[in-house]
């Protein structure tokens, strides 16, 4: 095992949580190695447009924002190893982090590792990805205007999903595998007074239909009676869940029961002293490309502030009190405007 230099921050996970980290920390000069596994981008390398990200005034395609981002922080020094990590020990420090036969060693850990939309798993929705088949409904409506579309699943999540395509969509069917549904008997109930929503269930989606490489329906099958039926349809929204990619973790790192990790309320830190944790393996609510990007300059900061601390000179961390912001001994009170307040500060 070939054993490096300890740095001081390991960023696990490229997604927009880990990249974002990637930079404030690189900025910070922490010389940051993200391993940024070999699916690097994260769940926006199957999306297509992207327009609700601030900044693209005209849009962007998910893994062209992705290279923005990675790109951004090598700019400032952020390193990179498109590998996945195979296990980590968090139980002393510096913390251990296992790549194959490689071990890398840090005095801090940010854990970005994202979580993953259950997929139905059949070909033709591999294939149809970013072209009509959408595993978000609040990203994608927008583009299923005056069209019929499809959502599978039976859970809160499929129920949601329905109501949004309704404020875009002509038709909505909900195709579920059973007869019970999953989802709490409010939003079901929502869902079933919606004159655009239709039922369809005991039924799968067999296959995703497709013609010049975007969704013109889905073939279902009746589980009761085997029988198949074309629904022409211009989009297919799976809602079958997500699952936060926290295997690597879950001995070492407080979880909820279905694995997402927990931190300190307003901070991004873990239960253990110099592990943090941000975007979609810690948020099973928002789970935004934006949200996750706020939560991973957090734990750059938290991060930051925690190796400053640990060195005896936490005041030079970015996120720690700042003694220019009061009244420097000698010095004149800030000057106030005229409505009383502070005149802004210069950061
Ligand atoms: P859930 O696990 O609750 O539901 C998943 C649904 O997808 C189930 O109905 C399941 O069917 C179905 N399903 C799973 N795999 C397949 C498959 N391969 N083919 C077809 N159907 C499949 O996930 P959600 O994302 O809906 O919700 C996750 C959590 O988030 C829940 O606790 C939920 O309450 C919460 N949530 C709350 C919201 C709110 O309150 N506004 C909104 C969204 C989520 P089956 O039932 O047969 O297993």
């Amino acid at each position: 095992m070939t054993d490096n230099d300890t740095r001081d921050l390991i960023i696990i996970g490229g997604g927009p949580a880990g990249y974002t980290a990637a930079l404030y920390a690189a900025r910070a000069n922490l010389r940051p190695l993200v391993i940024e596994g070999v699916g690097w981008g994260g769940q926006l390398m199957i999306t297509s447009d992207v327009e609700n990200y601030p900044g693209y005034v005209e849009g962007i395609l998910g893994p062209e924002m992705m290279r923005d981002f990675r790109a951004q922080a090598e700019r400032f020094g952020a390193e990179y190893l498109t590998e996945d990590v195979t296990s980590v020990d968090f139980s002393e420090r510096p913390f251990r982090v296992v790549v194959g036969e490689d071990e890398y060693r840090a005095k801090a850990v940010i854990v970005a590792t994202g979580a993953s939309a259950r997929q139905l798993g059949i070909e033709s929705e591999r294939a149809l990805q970013g072209k009509g088949v959408s595993y978000c409904a609040v990203c994608d409506a927008f583009f299923f205007r005056d069209k019929e579309v499809v959502v599978v699943g039976g859970g809160d999540s499929a129920m949601e999903e329905a109501l949004f395509l309704t404020k875009f969509a002509t038709k909505v069917v909900v195709v579920h595998r059973r007869e019970e549904f999953r989802a709490s008997p409010i939003m079901l109930d929502r869902a079933r007074a919606n004159e655009k929503i239709e039922f369809i269930t005991n039924a799968v989606v067999d296959e995703v239909l497709g013609e010049e490489g975007r969704v013109t329906g889905v073939r279902i099958r009746d589980l009761n009676t085997g029988e198949t039926t074309d629904l022409p349809a211009g989009g297919l929204f799976v809602a079958v869940g997500h699952d936060p990619n926290t295997n690597l973790f879950l001995e070492q790192l407080q979880h909820d029961e279905p694995g997402y990790l927990i931190t300190q309320q307003g901070s991004t830190a873990t239960n253990i002293p110099g592990v943090f944790a941000a975007g979609d393996v810690v948020d099973h609510v928002y789970r935004q490309a934006v949200t996750a990007a706020g939560t991973g300059a957090m734990a750059a900061l938290d991060a930051e502030r925690f190796l400053a601390a640990e060195e005896g000179h936490e005041a030079t961390a970015l996120t720690a009190p700042r003694v220019e912001a009061e009244a420097p001994l000698g010095q004149p009170e800030p000057t106030r405007s005229i409505r009383g307040q502070p005149e802004r500060q210069k950061v």
